[in-house]
């Protein structure tokens, strides 16, 4: 778990390929639907244009449907769910956890790094002006084209967003904590430091 920005996708997808986890991520679901152009991914292109989330229940449809596929073989690792208490009361009944990383950055480290990203407008690749520069000061390097920021990534909307995301995943973290192991890892230091950090937590070679 952990807000937008804090690497939570990137740290999944490192300890999944290494322990052979299956990795779900909740995001990466929504993109395939967003570039296959399907119903839910129009839904999905429409709220994020408006700045808002896409919804709970939407989210714990796309989730339920996920985890029923039942393709791993020695566990999984999620990240972006659970979003709400309810979600994570689910969770807890249906599936048995091993534990939580919880992935702590506060607000304004969250704000440096969203309000640097950049989007080429013609591939779709991703940039950072902190983390992955272009080499030319806003052309892609793969493509040439212009880099744009996301429509959903200003002040107002990431403040929103900041907001929405203490007041609903706040809870479920306290509520995993009543249950289950949580470790809180701090999230500022580079990517590699914070994946060591997590193995050795969880007592794995890193
Ligand atoms: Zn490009």
């Amino acid at each position: 778990m952990g807000i937008q920005g804090s690497g939570k996708g990137t740290q999944s997808a490192l300890l999944a390929d290494d322990l052979d986890l299956v990795h779900i991520s909740v995001g990466d679901i929504f993109r395939w639907h967003v570039k296959c152009h399907t119903k839910l991914g129009a839904q999905v292109r429409r709220l994020v244009a408006a700045g808002e989330l896409v919804g709970d229940d939407l989210v714990e449809d796309v989730v339920r449907d996920r985890l029923q596929l039942h393709d791993w073989n020695y566990g999984f690792i999620i990240d972006g769910f659970p979003r709400n208490r309810r979600q994570a009361e689910f969770f807890l009944e249906s599936y048995d956890i091993d534990g939580v990383i919880h992935l702590d950055l506060p607000d304004e480290e969250v704000r440096r790094r969203v309000l640097a990203r950049r989007l080429c407008s013609r591939c779709g690749m991703d940039y950072n002006l902190i983390a992955h520069r272009p080499e030319v000061d806003g052309r892609c390097d793969v493509c040439g084209g212009d880099l744009v920021t996301r429509a959903d990534d200003t002040p107002d909307a990431l403040a929103r967003r900041l907001r929405d995301y203490h007041n609903k995943i706040d809870p479920v973290v306290e509520l995993f904590r009543g249950k289950e192991y949580v470790m809180t890892i701090d999230a500022r230091p580079d990517k590699a430091t914070v994946q060591q950090t997590i193995r050795s937590r969880l007592g794995l070679p890193t």
